[in-house]
């Protein structure tokens, strides 16, 4: 008989990304861990692994020799002014890769390199986005009152922006500010929190605008997506539906042969809640995220408040390292020293580790959401990192004006393939519609043409945050942005352009086709 993916591997106590990979080598197609393979398969399945074992036992061995400790004082006494620079240029990247890397070069060199090999897991981060009133905040307190363990008495829960819920597959962090903006303002200064994002759909409403914005934003911030079928304990809740709409937007559930996990639950019943965990775990174990807590420490700013009597309050999530009481923490061109730090429960603690949130005390100033922050050992090696960040984003100022003139030069010379991402604003479905079927007929074999969102209504600032990460030109058609928004473009750099005539938008489409205007990078 026939076995799903996950449960074997479950079975024969490897992890799914384990099971993939021999899969893979044997050529055998799937389309996701819930795919279900031939008992053929399985036995040739568990001959590799017995053959692995019996192989892999000196490497096992040579694993277990008392690590060395220099390389991680070295790394603490060194001024951290390289990561510095480093990260200051690019903030993610370097924290997101090696890690990954390193993973999947581990069955080869787990013999040479044990320390290497050894970045351990960390807990996912989620995010649940959707439209309005579809359940994300009933969920997110069902979540909490159900799996996050009771603090002491007296302790008073604050919000803090992100909660650890402890689930019998391991720990999942929670960021607590339901709906995309909190996700998007976050990505947009170059920080990805969330690992998952759950888009949470009402059953008895189906997809909404905003629903499609939230899937937008996922898609653009390339995070793994789960769906979760909310409200079906409701008599006119009509699931089917709602995966025969998903279906329309080329995501195909995998019942219906795609690879889209989606999960019926109540967040009023409670059904389904556990399943929903179940296969966030399950995601986050795909994802094989690791992080190092003897790395330099490096995370980013979840939310700020001034508290009248406290001072700052900065929720920091924990990327990867550990920080400690007493630590020197730099953000942009700032610093402070944690005075005080509570988990996201309120209780005082003195270290935390990758994927946890923790509440800092000890900035003069509120950080902004997504600013990345690193660690200092002390005030004088803070203030190296400052001024090498200052004269880093001097230098990045002036190669920014050079690299567009190759960028440019270089494109023209290969003929590579440019995308134009734009985000579509209509006054009705029927405009947007027209506008999208012109649009299909303009894409060239050298030009794509990408919308990334089209709605109905005023561009949003999350519109405008999304134009911003993915360099796109926002279009509107019979709509306005509001004074908010249009300000928030002028910072961000974001394009916003009003038509009241059709063929005029569809002039600035074939402006922007050939490539007429100014790049924004
Ligand atoms: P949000 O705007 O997405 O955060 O939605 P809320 O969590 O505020 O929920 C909107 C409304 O739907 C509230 O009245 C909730 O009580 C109700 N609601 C949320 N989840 C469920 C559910 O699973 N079943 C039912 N029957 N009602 C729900």
């Amino acid at each position: 008989s026939k076995v799903r993916i996950y449960s074997l591997a479950k079975d024969l106590g490897v992890d799914n990304a384990k099971m993939l990979e021999i899969l893979d080598g044997l050529g055998v197609s799937y389309k996701s861990v819930s795919s279900t393979i031939e008992e053929d398969t399985v036995e040739l399945i568990k001959q590799i692994l017995e053959e692995e074992a019996r192989d892999g036992a000196p490497a096992a061995a040579a694993e277990a020799q008392p690590q060395t400790t220099p390389p991680a004082q070295a790394q603490a006494a060194q001024p951290q002014v390289n990561q510095g620079q480093a990260q200051g240029a690019q903030p993610q990247v370097a924290a997101a890769s090696s890690p990954t890397a390193t993973a999947e070069r581990e069955p080869q060199v787990a013999a040479a390199a044990p320390a290497e090999a050894e970045v351990p897991h960390r807990a996912p981060v989620v995010t649940i986005m959707g439209h309005v009133d579809h359940g994300k905040t009933s969920l997110l307190d069902y979540i909490r009152k159900t799996k996050v363990a009771a603090k002491e008495a007296g302790g008073i829960t604050q919000h803090v922006g992100a909660f650890e819920a402890q689930t019998s597959k391991g720990r999942i962090v929670f960021i607590d500010t339901p709906g995309h903006e909190a996700f998007t303002t976050i990505r947009a200064r170059g920080a990805n929190v969330a690992d998952i994002a759950i888009i949470v759909i009402a059953a008895d409403d189906s997809l909404m605008p905003q629903t499609r914005e939230a899937i937008a934003h996922a898609q653009a911030a390339k995070v793994p997506m789960i769906v979760a079928i909310n409200k079906v304990d409701l008599p006119q809740a009509d699931a089917e539906r709602v995966k025969t709409d998903l279906t329309q937007l080329n995501l195909v559930p995998e019942e219906y042969g795609g690879d889209l996990v989606v999960v019926p639950v109540s967040a009023k019943t409670g059904e389904g809640v556990e399943d929903l965990l179940e296969y966030i775990s399950l995601t986050a174990e795909l994802e094989d995220l690791r992080a190092d807590p003897k790395a330099p420490f490096s995370g980013v700013i979840i939310e700020s408040r001034v508290d009248r009597q406290a001072g700052v309050l900065a929720t920091v999530m924990v990327q990867q390292g550990t920080l400690h009481v007493g630590d020197f923490l730099v953000v942009g061109e700032g610093y402070g020293k944690i005075k005080a730090m509570t988990d996201s429960a309120g209780g005082r603690i003195k270290e935390a580790g990758p994927s946890t949130p923790v509440q800092v005390l000890g900035f003069s100033e509120a950080p902004a959401s997504g600013e990345t922050v690193l660690s200092a050992k002390n005030e004088h090696a803070a203030r190296e990192v400052i001024g090498a960040r200052a004269s880093d984003r001097r230098d990045s100022e002036n190669a920014r004006e050079r690299r567009k003139l190759t960028l440019e030069e270089m494109m023209g010379e290969l003929g590579e393939t440019r995308t134009v991402n734009l985000i579509l604003r209509a006054d009705t479905q029927g405009s947007v519609e027209a506008i999208q079927g012109i649009l299909a007929r303009k894409e060239s074999d050298d030009v794509k043409i990408n919308v990334m969102l089209a709605g109905i209504g005023a561009p949003t600032e999350g519109d405008v945050l999304l134009a911003s990460t993915a360099e796109a030109t926002i279009l509107c058609f019979s709509v306005t942005p509001s004074g908010g928004v249009k300000k928030v473009a002028d910072t961000k750099g974001v394009d916003i352009k009003s038509f009241r005539i059709i063929y005029e938008l569809i002039d600035e489409v074939d402006r922007l086709l050939k490539g007429n205007v100014e790049p924004v990078f």
